[in-house]
C-alpha cells in the first residue's frame, strides 16, 4: 500500500501553491487505496510560527482533504535528528563550520540548486563546534555510499548526482536538522513510500537518496509535480502577494470548489503552471 504525506512548514499561511500539492499527495494516495499523513515541519525556530498550524489545518478541511492518522510534528522527532547526526559524525562525515551566509555568498564562485555553493572552507580545519553548524563532507560521502539511482514516476529513473550541492548543512545553527536531515528521517519513520513534492525540490532529492544510502533508510519513489508560478515563472509566494487560503476560506469562498478547480488546472489570471525557475525551497 502506497502512503504520501503532506509536509507544510508554518512559516507563513498556506496559498493555492500549497494546496495544489496537497491535492497531488492526496488524491494520489486515495487513488492508488493508499495512505495520505500530514507533517508539520515546525523545527526551524526562527521562521517557524506554531499559532499558524489550527489555519493550515482548517484550510486542508476546507479544500476537502482529510489525512489519516495522528498530525505528525517535527518538533516531538528532535531525537532521531541528534541520533542520525551522531551516526554520520561516527563515520567521519560531517564537520563543524562557523561561516555565516554572508560568508559564504562572498566566498562562494558557484551557484548550485539551494543557493551559492559553499567551497568547503571549513572543511579539514580545526573549528570550534560550540554553536556550529554540521556539514556533510560530499565527497567522502559519495565515495562511501558508491552509486546511486532513484526513481521519479513522472520523469523516470535518475542517477545519483549529490556533489552539485557541494557540502551541504545537515545540523543547523538555529534549528536541529536542516530540512534535507528531517525530511529524509522522517518520510523512513512515517512509511512514506511515494514522496510528491515540487519541481523545485527535484535536485534536493539527490541529497536525500544519499542519505537514506549512508543511513541505512528505505528508498521511496518521488513523484515531483509542476508548480503553481506567477507570469515571471517563479513559484508562487504569499511574500510576493498571492492570496492565503484562509482569506478565501474566511471571505466565504467553497474551498472544494477550489480543490476542484486546481484538479482540473484551472487557475485565477496570471497564474500558471510550470517547474517554477530560479528557486529552491
Ligand atoms: N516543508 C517543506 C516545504 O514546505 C516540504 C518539502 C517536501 O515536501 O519535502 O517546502
Amino acid at each position: 500500500m502506497i502512503r504520501t504525506r503532506f509536509a507544510p512548514s508554518p512559516n507563513g499561511q498556506l496559498h493555492l501553491g500549497h494546496a495544489y500539492a496537497a491535492i497531488v499527495a492526496h488524491d494520489l494516495a486515495r487513488v492508488r487505496g493508499g495512505e495520505f499523513l500530514l507533517r508539520i515541519e515546525d523545527i526551524d525556530g526562527t521562521r517557524s510560527r506554531p499559532e499558524l498550524v489550527p489555519g493550515i489545518l482548517a484550510d486542508l478541511e476546507w479544500l476537502g482533504l482529510a489525512w489519516d492518522g495522528p498530525v505528525v510534528f517535527q518538533s516531538s522527532r528532535l531525537d532521531s535528528y541528534v541520533a542520525a547526526g551522531e551516526r554520520l559524525k561516527a563515520l567521519g562525515l560531517l564537520y563543524p563550520c562557523q561561516c555565516t551566509r554572508a560568508e559564504v555568498l562572498a566566498m562562494s564562485s558557484r551557484l548550485g540548486p539551494d543557493g551559492p555553493v559553499y567551497p568547503g572552507t571549513c572543511r579539514g580545519r580545526d573549528v570550534d563546534p560550540a554553536g556550529a553548524a554540521w556539514r556533510l563532507d560530499m565527497a567522502k560521502a559519495a565515495a562511501l555510499a558508491g552509486p546511486l539511482q532513484w526513481v521519479d514516476e513522472l520523469t523516470g529513473p535518475q542517477v545519483g548526482a549529490p556533489g552539485q550541492f557541494c557540502d551541504v548543512v545537515l545540523l543547523r545553527k538555529e534549528a536541529p536538522a536542516s530540512y534535507h536531515l528531517a525530511a529524509t528521517l522522517d518520510d523512513a519513520a512515517d512509511g512514506v513510500s511515494l514522496v510528491t513534492r515540487g519541481q523545485d525540490l527535484f535536485a534536493a532529492t539527490h541529497v536525500h537518496r544519499l542519505l537514506q544510502a549512508l543511513l541505512g533508510l528505505p528508498v521511496p519513489t518521488w513523484h515531483h509535480h509542476l508548480l503553481i508560478c506567477e507570469s515571471d515563472g517563479r513559484k508562487l509566494a504569499k511574500r510576493r502577494g498571492s492570496a492565503a487560503l484562509a482569506d478565501l476560506r474566511r471571505a466565504g469562498e467553497d474551498g472544494r470548489a477550489v480543490a476542484a478547480a486546481l484538479r482540473m488546472d484551472q487557475l485565477p489570471t496570471g497564474l500558471w503552471l510550470g517547474p517554477g525557475v530560479g528557486n529552491m525551497a
